[in-house]
């Protein structure tokens, strides 16, 4: 379970850091000082490792200053019955109807926000 984890997280780091390098290539270079990241909050992302992975993955690279900011952002959930939109995981009922069936629209998202670049 947890080499899975783990592995999720290197996957995370590998993707994040292909796009802030696409970032500062039509940036015409500089540094990533710091990047902003949200977290879906049923992305089962764990933060630390996923510095960690982030680390290993660009060492030795123009990224490897780079300081990961993270932000959470609580699941979005629909109601079935009267398709009202509520968020967070926490929640039962429907806040309006008192229904117990409601679905996921999002939360597994792990999404970078915003890129502070030093040229
Ligand atoms: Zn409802």
């Amino acid at each position: 379970m947890r080499t899975q984890a783990e592995m999720h997280e290197l996957s995370v780091a590998n993707s994040l850091a292909e796009q802030l390098l696409k970032l500062l290539k039509d940036n015409g270079g500089g540094r990533v000082v710091s990047a902003l990241i949200s977290i879906g909050e049923l992305g089962c992302v764990n933060r630390d490792s996923l510095k960690f992975s982030f680390e290993i993955v660009n060492k030795d690279t123009v990224l490897e200053t780079c300081r990961l900011e993270f932000l959470n952002v609580p699941a979005k959930l629909k109601c079935h019955s009267c398709c009202f939109v509520f968020e967070g995981m926490q929640r039962e009922k429907c806040p309006v109807c008192d229904c117990e069936n409601f679905f996921v629209i999002s939360g597994k998202e792990v999404v970078l926000e915003r890129v502070e670049i030093e040229k």
